[in-house]
């Protein structure tokens, strides 16, 4: 059987954010709390591996909503002296023409369960020795307001930086993994060290795709690279491992690792169609469970499936908890969050009404409005079916108008529907508000707007506290959907399904109207009228989607077949 010593030195796995404790704000959704439910589960396995991200002292996007909805993006600060170590090391990094200083601290993960430690190496740049401009590149994550030029001087401190780093700092590293595209110049480095070999860095790379939007693979022109970064290795080269057009971060580390994957079984094909020719391998995604499980479900693993957070497998003993503990433990979350809601929004909500909770990005392909579609319909239900509340929370990329636009869309419809549908909006949705989310509603909603779901781990986190969810065959939820065992689809399968030949309007149509037949014929009278089927739905998410979509198994896959192949 494969394991760590398999391995000839470190795994040092590269991610541009990470999610690690709600305070520490080096995240912004789901890459990087993907990112730190890996590292705590590395640590678990006593794996030796470190972790290269950015320091990002002013945090990402606090965000306040103004009565309409409009969000007002702030910076947010967080003391990293209070959790990290300053590390005695130092290294330059070419950009601009100039040397810019690159220093580090360092988190260690430290994994109950083992005792085993996973440090996180955070690069800093805001050093005395550096210019004022150079001060600012590790500040903010991603440079919200600032250039394209920002954001490559930003890979270059990951890829190339991080790297240096952890030389100067004596780490052995075996495997290079890198966590997206963003961390892709390390292999440019690498190259230099290994006499332009390109079969020396693949031996020693492997890569993680994250999405098939468009966008989110960064591409810079070749002026703006020759001004940042220079001729760090000759344009003939970096042309050869990316592409004619541009510096394409997917093409250079997919052309310069031995392994590549994506994150789920779609995403697996609909990689494959967007970069032709490259064997992309499928690792479904997981989360941390004893990170994500609320208090009292830990209480109810405990009794029956003991064991649990050593192995999440044993969570297939979940089929053995009775009703009772199950809707006992349920209520019980889901008043601690309709409390929190009640107490921050000035809410009236109620822990006896059915609540649906959506929480993401604010960006047009999750459609946060899918349901508002027709509110003849939506009122209809409400009134003669049953009575239901919607909980809302996620950020917009500060600066991006088309997600700052869906937040206040939905402020106009909950105050077009307020007197039929009690809907709120959490402000600032972080870690925390994504764990009370996904351990207090009822049903957990995704629908995003085929294939552009890579996977989705929020709903992952709602099955661990025994929340179906209702969704879009996309992502995860091609695989761990059962209709009325696991949860509840929305639209037609995947196969039906026809992306490319189907306009988007008829799409959005054609889903919302199978989101009301849903809601309407099965979901609300089921949860107010057969409470039993409910209570067997709630245990099936847990009994068989449980003992899979976690980091553990995870892990296992990207040791077996990434890192020790
Ligand atoms: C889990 C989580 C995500 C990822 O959720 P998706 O389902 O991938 O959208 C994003 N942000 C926070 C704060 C989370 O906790």
């Amino acid at each position: 059987m494969v394991s760590a010593d398999n391995l000839d030195g470190q795994i040092a796995y590269y991610t541009m954010e990470i999610g690690i404790e709600n305070d520490v704000k080096t995240y912004s959704g789901g890459l990087g709390v993907l990112a730190g439910d890996t590292i705590r589960s590395f640590a678990d396995m006593g794996l030796p591996a470190v972790c290269v991200s950015q320091v990002n002292e002013n945090g990402y996007c606090k965000q306040i909503l103004e009565e309409d909805g409009t969000q007002v993006s702030e910076e947010d600060p967080w003391p990293v002296e209070e959790y990290c170590e300053e590390l005695d090391v130092e290294v330059t990094v070419p950009i601009y023409g100039r040397d810019v200083t690159v220093t580090a601290w360092q988190y260690d993960v430290v994994s109950e369960k083992s005792g085993e430690t996973v440090p996180i190496i955070y690069l800093d740049t805001n050093v005395e020795s550096n210019d004022p401009d150079a001060q600012e590149y590790t500040k903010r994550l991603y440079s919200p307001g600032y250039g394209e030029d920002h954001q490559l001087a930003q890979e270059i401190i990951l890829g190339i930086g991080g790297t240096r780093i952890l030389d100067e700092l004596g780490y052995e590293v075996d495997v290079y993994h890198m966590n997206e595209g963003h961390a892709a110049l390390l292999t440019l480095e690498l190259l230099k060290r290994n006499d332009m070999d390109p079969e020396a860095v693949r031996e020693q790379c492997v890569f993680t795709t994250h999405t098939p939007v468009e966008a989110g693979h960064d591409q810079f022109d070749w002026d703006l690279v020759n001004e940042v970064l220079g001729e760090f290795v000759p344009r003939e080269t970096l042309k050869e491992y990316s592409r004619e057009q541009d510096l394409h971060m997917t093409y250079l580390a997919l052309n310069l690792s031995r392994y590549a994957n994506s994150v789920a079984k779609k995403h697996q094909e609909v990689s494959r169609n967007m970069f032709p020719g490259y064997d992309i391998d499928a690792i479904t995604n997981g989360v941390h469970v004893p990170f994500w499980v609320g208090e009292d479900f830990i209480d109810v693993y405990d009794e029956y499936t003991e064991g649990w957070q050593e192995n999440p497998y044993k969570l297939k003993h979940a089929s053995v908890i009775p009703d009772d503990d199950i809707w006992e433990a349920h209520q019980s979350q889901k008043e601690d969050l309709i409390e929190y809601v009640n107490e921050h929004e000035g809410a009236d909500m109620d822990p006896d009404v059915l609540t649906i909770g959506f929480a993401r990005r604010a960006t047009a392909y999750k459609r946060a409005d899918l349901l508002f579609y027709n509110h003849e319909r939506l009122r209809h239900i409400a009134e003669t079916v049953g009575e239901f509340q919607i909980i809302f929370a996620g950020k917009a990329f500060p600066g991006d108008e088309g997600g700052a636009g869906n937040i206040r869309e939905i402020f106009h419809n909950a105050w077009e529907l307020n007197d039929a549908v009690n809907v709120e909006y959490i402000e600032d949705y972080d870690m925390d508000v994504g764990g009370l989310l996904t351990q207090g509603v009822d049903v957990w909603l995704n629908n995003p707007r085929r294939p552009l779901e890579a996977c989705g781990t929020s709903g992952m986190k709602a099955a661990y506290n025994g929340i179906p969810q209702f969704g879009t065959l996309d992502g995860w939820w091609v695989e761990g959907h059962i209709e009325n065992e696991t949860g509840w689809k929305i639209g037609p399968e995947p196969e039906e399904s026809k992306p490319d030949e189907t306009p988007a309007e008829e799409e959005d149509r054609t889903d919302a109207m199978d989101l009301y037949d849903q809601l309407e014929n099965t979901i609300v009278p089921m949860y107010y009228n057969d409470r039993e089927k409910w209570i067997d739905i709630m245990r099936n998410t847990m009994a068989f989607n449980g003992p899979y979509y976690h980091t553990r198994r995870m892990s296992r896959e990207y040791l077996e077949d990434a890192y020790t192949q």
